[in-house]
């Protein structure tokens, strides 16, 4: 007889997402000469960038010759791509980090989930709250996570990030052993200077601290105050992993390629004090589970750092921070509450008179068929919140923003 992971039954059945799309779907079904308009979920529209596409296309060709034909890569990634990462994307914010400490794989979202292999169940997290629900997910599973109270997961240390705190989040009261930073974060789209992030990496040092550092979002920023590695904070790399993805940054999240960077010098302990690097063991634990990235998307990310690749790639990241501006600039001028869209793709909004986030979902969505995210979907603390993504089209968003105007 095979016995579960129980842990598993503790996830409440819904998912965020499933629940709007049902929702969305009743809509449809009772209202079918309404075009609803989503600015919900958090994914891109805009195609692919000509260079990677060409890219792909050049190493499919090759793959179609024996003379060139590639079976099994490096489970760590091409160097053409790690090289290609180093050079672009963090010797030129004056990082260095060798080629053994960048792991590619098919997007952040699976080695956020999966770094917690490395790490003991009874390690105690934190989280910035509201936050992207695999981290606490992906440490439930783990069971790390204890029992969910009134919306609360009991073993979790919540960090509130509010309109009330600027969305700057305060060193907790309790003792916690590993953290979880989204920044530029998703879903509030706000993000810390390097002075907050200095206070947190300082943190960790004295406290021994481990940074799980999602920074998916991080061409978004455009303020030259914003760090955009934590590696660009003096003493990150003895305490921070970071998560990087091509996803938002080049439309791959149907193509599937990110990287995990786990620095050389960071180590972590037994429970005898021993100084583990993490490095050699989450290069172990990819051996194991990890066959690679295909070679055909890692030639169409390396594409992404051309001179025409970092154009294109540009001008979509413009698109949707036009978005985000004329959005922003909208629901402002409505007399509302709006945070985030300046350096990230998302718009956070107190709904009007802090209605609860789902009831707003769904007076939005009967009034004027426009499909946002209830904030209290990302955790407690974003109750009475609201998230629009600037990933739409124009017109659609324009569209949106005129009918909202209208309505409010
Ligand atoms: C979209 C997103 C990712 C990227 O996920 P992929 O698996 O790379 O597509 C990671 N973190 C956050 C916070 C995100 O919103």
């Amino acid at each position: 007889m095979a016995l579960v992971n129980e842990n598993f039954l503790k996830i409440p059945d819904n998912y965020l997402f499933s629940d709007i799309a049902k929702k969305v779907n009743a809509f449809k079904v009772t209202h079918p000469k309404d075009k609803v308009i989503s600015l919900g979920i958090g994914d891109v529209t805009r195609p692919l960038p000509k260079a990677v596409c060409d890219a792909m296309h050049r190493a499919v060709d090759e793959m179609s010759k024996a003379e060139t034909f590639r079976g099994y890569g490096p489970e760590q990634g091409y160097s053409f791509l790690t090289d290609a990462i180093i050079k672009h994307d963090y010797a030129s914010r004056g990082v260095s980090l060798e080629p053994n400490e960048i792991f590619i794989n098919d997007g952040a979202k699976s080695d956020a989930g999966n770094i917690g292999d490395m790490l003991r169940h009874d390690n105690c997290v934190g989280v910035t709250d509201p936050i992207y629900p695999v981290y606490i997910d992906s440490n439930v599973m783990a069971g790390r996570a204890g029992v969910l109270e009134s919306g609360k997961w009991s073993n979790i240390v919540y960090i509130p990030c509010t309109a009330e705190n600027n969305f700057i989040p305060e060193l907790p009261s309790r003792r916690i052993d590993i953290l979880y930073l989204c920044y530029p974060n998703n879903p509030t789209g706000t993000a810390l200077t390097k002075d907050a992030l200095k206070m947190w990496v300082n943190y960790a040092l004295t406290n021994d601290v481990l940074i799980l550092y999602d920074a998916a979002y991080e061409r978004y920023i455009s303020d030259p105050d914003i760090p955009h590695s934590i590696y660009e904070i003096r003493g990150a790399k003895k305490v921070a992993v970071e998560f990087r993805s091509f996803s938002k940054t080049a439309g791959f999240t149907g193509v599937r390629c990110g990287y995990t960077v786990v620095p050389r010098e960071l180590n972590e302990f037994t429970l005898t004090g021993e100084k583990v690097p993490l490095n050699r063991m989450w290069n172990r634990r990819q051996c194991t589970k990890f066959n690679g990235t295909s070679y055909i998307t890692q030639r169409g990310a390396e594409a992404t750092f051309t001179p025409e690749g970092a154009a294109q790639v540009q001008e979509n990241i413009d698109y949707y921070m036009t978005n985000a501006k004329i959005l922003k600039k909208g629901l402002l001028s409505c007399g509302l509450n709006v945070f985030g869209g300046d350096n990230a793709p998302y718009i956070w909004m107190q709904t009007p008179n802090r209605t609860k986030s789902w009831k707003f979902f769904d007076q939005l969505l009967y009034e004027t068929a426009i499909v946002g995210t209830p904030g209290v979907g990302f955790g407690p603390s974003g109750e009475g919140y609201f998230r629009f993504t600037a990933f739409g089209n124009r017109e659609n968003t324009e569209e949106a923003l005129y009918r909202l105007k209208k309505w409010l």
